[in-house]
């Protein structure tokens, strides 16, 4: 993991990544010949109107917790508070922090925080490996590598709980089959959607990848800035962390590693 300063803010990039998952799109694969990638736009497409491109809207208050996205012991998860009690925990910090929680400004903000909550760390409740099973679709005679870039992202750090947002780039050589963009949009989202260290989400989101899909070699590579960094005067604002994870060929090649670096480098916008 390093950082590295960045003359564009990840705030603007983040709020333009939207776009770029239609240039993603386009260079979904690389490597390939004109008829190929002529081939491969058509399915690209088919598999684009296959797969809902939205994110996903958590559900609340869905029990139980499946299995993969069990970060916390079962009790734990088990003796979930009541929206009562979380929105009382919400006044609790309201008066430690200074403010009156009865004024009329603030009266509704615990039940607006909670059910932001809701959605923001909706990825506890999220199955990572079913946004992946059974949506692959079968690539005869395609083995080079897929690669999504600029999937955007907001999570939170789970030391402060203050958040982080960035960008995730992945690649991998499909074996069983491919999967849309916005799948592996949602896999990212499903543990973004925690309180996370970026260290470990990017090793998930890997992890995800290669026991559904089983591809030769998966890269991640993450790179986010924390606001708690930026907002506490540790490190300017505009300064990026990186986090890489390398699987399969991707690990044991290091001119794989080269390839994929230099394609997410060398398309920036
Ligand atoms: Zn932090």
């Amino acid at each position: 993991m390093y950082a590295k300063p960045d003359s564009t803010t990840m705030k603007a990039r983040v709020a333009k990544a939207g776009d770029a998952m239609d240039a993603a799109l386009k260079s979904l694969s690389y490597g390939m010949s004109d008829d190929e990638r002529r081939m491969s736009a058509v399915g690209l497409q088919g598999m684009r109107g296959a797969n809902d491109p939205g994110l996903p809207d958590i559900a609340p208050d869905i029990a139980p917790l499946p299995e993969s996205a069990q970060r916390v012991p079962n009790e734990v998860a088990l003796g979930r508070p009541s929206r009562q009690e979380a929105e009382a925990a919400v006044r609790t910090l309201l008066r430690w922090a200074g403010d009156d929680p009865t004024r009329e400004g603030l009266i509704d903000t615990p039940a607006r925080v909670v059910k932001a909550y809701e959605q923001i760390f909706g990825g506890y409740r999220a199955d990572a490996d079913a946004l992946l099973e059974r949506v692959f679709e079968e690539v005869e005679g395609y083995s080079d590598a897929v690669l999504v870039r600029d999937i955007p992202f907001y999570s939170h750090c789970e030391h402060h709980m203050v958040p982080f947002m960035g960008l995730a780039h992945i690649a991998y050589y499909p074996t069983k089959g491919v999967v849309g963009l916005s799948k592996l949009a949602r896999v990212v989202d499903a543990f973004a959607r925690r309180l996370q260290t970026q260290e470990t989400m990017t090793a998930q989101i890997a992890d995800t990848i290669e026991s559904i899909l089983q591809p030769r070699g998966c890269a991640v590579m993450v790179e986010a800035e924390h606001l708690c960094m930026a907002m506490r005067g540790v490190q300017k604002a505009g300064v990026s962390t990186i986090t890489t994870q390398f699987r399969g060929v991707y690990k044991n090649d290091p001119s794989e590693q080269v390839r994929f670096l230099t394609f997410v480098r060398n398309q920036k916008g």
